[in-house]
């Protein structure tokens, strides 16, 4: 089920993307105080620039990497702003100009080609971009032709990966996967097949972030949000109740004592060997106190508890959890997602009318926890797979 899952996900996924995502084009911001009101809305500013296809999609991407930063992140790829023409060093003015407004974060900048300014302030200031300056060097010494340049697009997805995961060196074959992009360098004669660029930004994208969009895509249907609505920070009075770690904790520790009570021969059985694995990856996320780990340190315990009956209780089965909201408790049927052919586990008051996803809180307000990127988005904390502790251990091994 979870391959024919994941595969229904990419389709559906693909087909989504393919669709015209509707929003007619921002006005070009040509003015500081113009970009300033676009990146208060959006802090991912991507104006149609030459040789990089579809602004829209190269949008969403640094959109989604820069969600990932821990810190605020302003990204400006555009048309130099009016008042700063003929200025020197443009970019590291408008930074300036920008920071006065908008505060401390990381600000990546580039009004011609390459990225002209990139610089952390305040929090943002102790990220480290080497690990990204390297990348995108790299890339031009190995591209196809035998003089490379990186794309705007290109450079700021490589920096906002170095900033979203420090100190970890972007992998050989995530770079190869980069460079592989049709964005990724600099045309050396103009590009009139736009479709054809876009089509392939739209493989590229797929194929790239699977998982996060995935997780976003099935977000949409599930819930009927309409595509626009994932650009608009929330800034809804509902914003979610953060977990009860102590609580938690407790579920966890009850789990562990049942678990270190078992006897050799109960030792043996492979749902002590599952029960054993899921209070281990709890372990591990629990600490980070983070709300979507805390909720999944939760749902691993309860999954460990279940493991610990099945032991006399074979025929019991497994836990999974509504995966509307893993707080709801156990899954005890499943529906039908809107225009799709996925069966969904959900609790019985969610079978009756869906309640709201459970929402991850990030610094830019709250969103549904399909749509971020973890461990939890691409396996529903364990209502979409079989696997969910050993996929927990795998992302807490090392995650690139
Ligand atoms: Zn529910």
């Amino acid at each position: 089920m979870t391959r024919g899952l994941a595969a229904g996900l990419l389709l559906l996924l693909g087909l989504l993307i393919a669709a015209p995502t509707g929003a007619a084009g921002r006005p070009v911001a040509r003015t500081i105080d113009e970009m300033v009101a676009q990146l208060r809305t959006d802090p991912v500013l991507v104006q149609p620039v030459m040789g990089t296809g579809d602004a829209h999609v190269a949008h969403d991407m640094l959109a989604g990497l820069a969600e990932r930063v821990d810190a605020p992140v302003y990204v400006v790829l555009g048309a130099l702003p009016a008042e700063l023409d003929g200025a020197e060093h443009p970019a590291e003015q408008a930074a300036a100009l920008l920071r006065q407004e908008l505060g401390d974060g990381l600000y990546i900048i580039k009004f011609d080609e390459g990225i002209d300014y990139a610089r952390g302030f305040g929090k943002a200031a102790s990220l480290d971009l080497n690990l990204g300056y390297r990348a995108i060097r790299a890339a031009e010494e190995e591209g196809p032709e035998e003089y490379n340049r990186t794309t705007a697009v290109f450079d700021a997805a490589a920096l906002l990966r170095a900033a979203a995961e420090p100190g970890q060196p972007i992998s050989d074959r995530t770079l190869r996967k980069l460079m592989d992009e049709p964005w990724a360098f600099i045309a050396t004669e103009s590009n009139e097949h736009a479709d054809q660029v876009a089509r392939r930004w739209v493989y590229a994208i797929a194929a790239g972030l699977a998982v996060a969009i995935a997780g976003l895509t099935l977000s949409r249907v599930a819930v009927g949000a309409p595509m626009a609505a994932r650009r608009a920070p929330d800034h809804s009075p509902g914003a979610p109740e953060p977990p009860d770690l102590a609580d938690t904790e407790r579920v966890l520790d009850q789990a562990q004592h049942r678990f270190d009570a078992l006897s050799a021969a109960q030792l043996g059985s492979a749902s002590a060997h599952s029960a054993d694995e899921a209070l281990r990856a709890a372990r591990t996320v629990v600490g980070s106190r983070k709300d979507l780990d805390v909720v999944g340190a939760r749902v691993l315990a309860l999954i460990a508890g279940r493991e610990l009956d099945r032991i006399d209780k074979p025929s019991l089965a497994a836990y999974r959890p509504c995966v509307v909201n893993p707080l709801h408790g156990e899954a005890s049927e499943t529906i039908q997602l809107s225009g799709t052919a996925l069966d969904a586990p959900v609790c019985r008051a969610c079978a009756r009318q869906p309640g709201d996803f459970l929402r991850a809180r990030t610094w830019r307000g709250s969103r549904p926890y399909l749509d971020t990127d973890t461990v939890w988005a691409s396996t529903g904390f364990g209502a979409l797979v079989d696997d969910l502790a050993s996929q927990v251990l795998q992302c807490q091994g090392g995650r690139g």
